[in-house]
């Protein structure tokens, strides 16, 4: 089932996620709306809070994108990054949640990073490249923080219109979304 994309500026999107203790019915078939949703809006990252929802999951699948070995679909339960690089890197991001907006973004090149797979089975796996990218905006998500909250001071300017106009609800996406 599709859900309706939280945008900018709605309260759940600044709320950090509740770790979740165990897998539940309820909770796969929420995961499995998550893709649906995530694919629907050719996204490659959707976190639980952009459907309005705290429980600390994201979806990533970059299947599409990335010909690396790692490009299974992938369930991310309870993130935490254990460890960055000092080497960091400027690559353009967008978001679900921020329709019609994309800009440069400082991220380290890789992380450790412990989470719980859809069996609730504990991992620990060290991530780089496109990978690492989407797992730090989208745990970023989950810690109620939006990816231009890490863009430079004056691209950060800049990208006040933007932000305004989502805001405003002047923008709208081609997938159901919620403005409140
Ligand atoms: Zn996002």
């Amino acid at each position: 089932m599709i859900l309706p994309v939280y945008l900018y500026n709605h309260p759940v999107l600044k709320k950090k996620s509740i770790q979740i203790e165990d897998m539940t019915d309820d909770t796969r078939l929420f995961i499995q709306n998550m893709f649906d949703t995530m694919r629907n809006a050719n996204g490659i990252g959707l976190a639980a809070n952009q459907v309005g929802d705290t429980r600390a999951i994201t979806v990533i699948d970059i299947s599409d994108i990335d010909e690396d070995e790692v490009t299974k679909p992938m369930v991310v339960i309870n993130p935490i990054i254990t460890a960055s690089s000092d080497e960091t890197i400027d690559q353009e991001e967008g978001c679900l949640s921020l329709p019609d907006y994309r800009d440069q973004v400082t991220r380290p090149v890789s992380i450790e990073l412990t989470y719980c797979d859809e069996f609730m089975r504990e991992k620990k796996i060290e991530a780089t490249g496109l990978l690492a990218r989407v797992l730090q905006h989208e745990i970023d998500h989950l810690n109620g923080i939006y990816f231009f909250e890490r863009v430079s001071p004056f691209r950060r300017t800049l990208a006040k219109n933007k932000l305004k106009k989502i805001e405003r609800g002047n923008i709208e996406p081609d997938y159901p979304y919620f403005q409140q």
